[in-house]
This record gives structure tokens, sequence and C-alpha cells, in this order.
């Protein structure tokens, strides 16, 4: 089914795909999880996750064994553009800062500088121009190449130096002035919307905009997930760096097990490997180790918070195409974390990149041409292209090559879910007229029906129901048509047991039911069990 849950503030749809077998039952009686991608107007690579994981489910049912089982017992629902209104001019424009497209009132009273596309060539690249106080000189062995002037370089010897900056134009602009930045061109679209540790005031500390969920497209998917319990698990698809982002995003992991979730840290290691199985990204803790300096103690108003402590839902958001890996660096660890720092390359490296463009995607890169600048003067504009070398990867093989590695990560925690099914059922006579009806429920899945320890200790997570549906003219003797079953376990529940092979452990992954129900003459119940996050199974038993 594809729908939308929105609109955006220019007007276009938030089009969702809800994936799964409607024969077996209704999404919503289906234990579901989101996937979404594209939240950065800059980063649409996400989007194409999003379109691959909806081809691969619909073009695999039947033919392959796990998407046929997630397709009849589970339900996928995919946004693959959350920010289309920043996508749409990052996409069709220039620019690269195009947030959640929302224009910004404060930009044309501001003064300094802003991405522009200067010389109509479609792009908006670098601008170098010759200053004898400039910060860098041109490399010796590639002078495409700008490099870092060093303490010691005089200009009679090293010389000429550059200024350079990103190609653009100034507001206000006053010859001889100190160059200056603009403020930004578009609003919104920062993943610092959310009701979770929101704070006012602009980025970084503070949360984007007047209020929490102020921005359309974070309010559609929260509606979203109030209309639909059966949800417990996200995947968000952003770039660039090569990582798979888990929470806390706003505390130590220590403090899992402070707050009574320290099996919830298990899970999310569980996952967490399966993604660095696929994609060979390290899975870190957004807090201990994806925290920068701007953003510190923590980040406001993001999806993971909001999703895994106010949701209680499993959260991961992958940062796709590891460009410093595709250019001779290391992973994102071991090339310094969070304090990798692009300034410090040496020549080589840098050098590497432009190898690695020109050899890959050859439109990466633009020669320096000389442009008469209208507020400048002369200067030249070329340099690396980044939107689709350090932000995304390249259309084309680069592009289904990183698709390709992450799609099973979120069909694979899919298959994780909880299940609730009557797994055994019998119907007895105890007198003329009278029958007692039992059933067996189980949790088949491998988390628990809560899903998280959060969701219990926030008090989101809806216990197990079994209900006996009966017809008119019977009458229930004993027990209550609806019984509280409580939350059934999974397998991920024994993650922090003591692995000793045939220890006696209570198993609570399953409960019993019954019923005794008077009828005069012979007829049909249904048995129920239902749990949002878990599912719905019916049985039907006939009283004669
Ligand atoms: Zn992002």
């Amino acid at each position: 089914k594809l729908y939308s849950i929105g609109k955006t503030l220019e007007g276009r749809d938030l089009w969702t795909m809800e994936l799964t077998n409607q024969e077996t039952g209704p999404g919503d009686e289906k234990p579901g999880i989101w996937i979404d991608g594209n939240t950065h107007s800059s980063e649409p690579t996400g989007t194409n996750v999003c379109l691959k994981t909806i081809w691969y489910l619909t073009s695999n049912y039947g033919k392959d064994e796990q998407v046929t089982e997630i397709m009849d017992n589970r339900v996928v629902y995919v946004l693959p553009r959350v920010n289309p209104d920043g996508a749409e001019i990052f996409l069709t424009k220039p620019y690269h800062y195009t947030s959640g497209g929302i224009p910004n009132p404060d930009f044309k009273d501001g003064e300094g500088h802003y991405e522009e596309d200067v010389n109509g060539n479609g792009y908006s690249a670098f601008m170098r121009w010759i200053d004898p106080n400039g910060d860098y000189k041109k490399s010796k062995k590639d002078p495409r190449l700008m490099i870092k002037r060093e303490a010691e370089d005089t200009l009679e010897r090293d010389g000429p130096f550059y200024k350079v900056l990103r190609e653009g134009l100034f507001l206000k602009w006053k010859p001889g002035k100190e160059i200056t930045m603009a403020p930004r061109m578009f609003l919104g679209g920062s993943n610092r919307n959310f009701p979770a540790y929101w704070a006012p005031g602009g980025l970084p500390l503070g949360g984007s905009g007047p209020f929490p969920l102020w921005e359309r497209e974070p309010r559609a998917i929260s509606d979203f997930w109030a209309a639909h319990p059966n949800l417990s698990g996200m995947h968000t698809y952003h770039t660039s760096g090569g990582l798979i982002l888990r929470e806390a995003n706003a505390h130590p992991d220590k403090w899992f097990q402070e707050v009574g979730c320290e099996e919830d840290l298990e899970v999310y290691k569980v996952l967490g490997a399966i993604g660095e199985e696929l994609t060979e990204y390290p899975c870190i803790s957004i807090f201990d180790e994806f925290t920068f300096e701007d953003d510190r103690p923590f980040r406001r108003g993001c999806a993971t918070s909001f999703f895994y402590e106010q949701l209680g839902a499993f959260v991961f958001s992958t940062e796709l195409w590891d460009w410093p890996w595709m250019i001779g660096l290391p992973h994102f660890r071991d090339r310094g974390g969070v304090d990798f720092d692009w300034a410090r390359l040496s020549e080589d490296e840098q050098l590497n990149e432009l190898k690695w463009i020109d050899e890959n995607y050859p439109e990466g890169f633009l020669d320096w041409t000389l442009f008469e600048h209208p507020q400048l003067g002369p200067v030249e504009i070329g340099g690396v292209e980044r939107k689709y070398t350090r932000r995304n990867p390249p259309p084309g093989k680069w592009l289904e090559y990183e698709v390709d590695k992450c799609l099973m990560f979120g069909i694979r925690h899919a298959t994780l879910l909880p299940l609730v099914r009557i797994t055994d059922h019998k119907v007895e006579k105890v007198a003329m007229g009278v029958y007692k009806v039992s059933a067996q429920v189980a949790n088949t899945g491998f988390m628990s029906t809560n899903v998280t320890k959060m969701a219990v200790k926030i008090k989101v997570a809806k216990p197990v129901i079994a209900e006996i549906k009966l017809p008119e003219g019977t009458e229930l003797v004993t027990g209550h048509e609806k019984v509280n079953l409580g939350h059934l376990e999974g397998r991920s529940a024994k993650l922090l047991l003591p692995r000793v092979i045939g220890e006696d452990v209570v198993d609570k992954t399953r409960s019993s039911v019954e019923w005794v129900i008077k009828t005069e003459k012979p007829v049909e119940v249904t048995i129920e069990a239902r749990c949002p996050r878990a599912g719905t199974d019916r049985k039907k038993v006939t009283l004669q």
C-alpha cells in the first residue's frame, strides 16, 4: 500500500510504502519496522536504500524464504524521502546546504558569504584567488590541488599564495572588508526538532525551530508512530562516514544499566553485529563515540533519542558511504573517530582523493577556470564537487555498491521482532453443553513482546491479551473474555543469563489460558491472541 502520511511546507507528500502480505492479515496486526532516508537534504543515498528495500521485498516474495516469512508475518513501512523540500533543492540546484528547504527570513538582511553558482555552470564548487596573505598554495605534484601553506613558507620561495572559499557571493559586500559568513539560506531538516531533550535556540546546542515538532516532517512521522503501536524498530539512513549509530545519544553506555535497561544494550549489540557483518562499518554509541565537539554534551531533539527513550523502539542511524576509506584512509575508529580532521591530511592523501575522482567519477572535479567575480574581481572557479563524492556515492556503480551493502540490515532486524502465536489449543466437553477451551500462547520471536526494557519502564509496551470471542446464546462460566498475559519473553531475554547449557530457566516465553463455556447448541468460537508489537493470531474452534 502506498499512502502519504503528511505534507511538507511546500505541499509535497510524504509518500510511505506499507509492505506486507495483506492476505495473511492487515499491517496493523503485525509487528512492524520503520525504514526511512534522506532526513538531511544532502543525503539522498538513504532514499536509494529505501527504494531498493521496497524492490527487494516486493520482488522476492515466494522466492526467498526470509522475504516470504517477513511479508507473511510482519510489516515494513518505508518512507524513502523524509525531507522532500530540502532534497528537491539539493537535487536540482547547485546548493549544498539546503536544510529543510524552509526559506530563512533573516537571510536577506544578513551579511557575508553565501554559496552560489557564480559562473553559471550549474555547480557551486570553490573559488581561489591570489593573495599574498593567502593560506593556500598549489601542489607542485598536481596544480589542481590546493594545499595548506606551511608556517615557514615565504612569498619569494613558495608563492604565490591563494585564498580559497566556497564558490559564492557576499551580502552587503564592501571591498577589503573581512570575510564573514551569511546566515543560512534555509532552515529546518536538521533532525533536531523531535521532542526529546529539545532545547530552544539555534544549532548546535539548541533544538531547531521555535518548538518541538514545529517542522511538518518529524510531526508527520511522530503522528504515524503514535497511530501504529505495532512499530518497534527504526532504521534511518544518512550519509556519510561509514558508521552504524545506535542509542544512546544522550547518555554513556553505563546508563543502560543505571536505568535497568542493560538487556536493551545487549540486543543493540546483537543487531549491531548484523549491521557490522553486512557493511564492515563499526556499530557505535552515539554519545560515547559520535558526539562532535560542537554537539557536546549531546545532541538535542534527535530522532534516535525520541524513538528509543520515548517510544521504546530499537533505533539505528546508518551513516552510509565511507569516503575516507574509499580514498585509502582507515575505517572510522582507526582514523581517529570523531577527532579525524580533513585539514590534517597529507598532500599525498589529498592527491589520492583526486585520483579516485579521476578514475571513478571525473564529473566530480571541476577544472579551475578564470572568471570575473562581480565582487572579488578575477578569480578561478573549480575544485571538488562534493555532492556525489564526499557526501554521497556517485550515481551508478558506487551508489549500487553502497546500497547493496546496507540493504539487508533493516530486513534482518524485521525477522527478529517478536511474534505472538497460539501454539496449542483444545476443547474438552466437561458436562452436557459445557466446554473447556484452553490455549497456549507463545512468543516465537527473538525479541520479547515488549521489545525493549525501556518500553516497559516508560509504560508504552502493551501486554499480550488472549480473548475468546463468543457468539450469541453462549455463556462464559469461568474466566474473563479478555485475559491479560503480560509480556512474553523472547530468546533475547537470555542474553544476560549465565550461558550454562541445560541450566534450569523458567520459561517465560509462553502462557496458558482457559475458559469454560456453556452453550445449548453447537457453536464456533474464536480464540484471539494479540499484542501490538508482536502481532495477532486467531484460531476457530467448534463446541459440540
Ligand atoms: Zn544525516
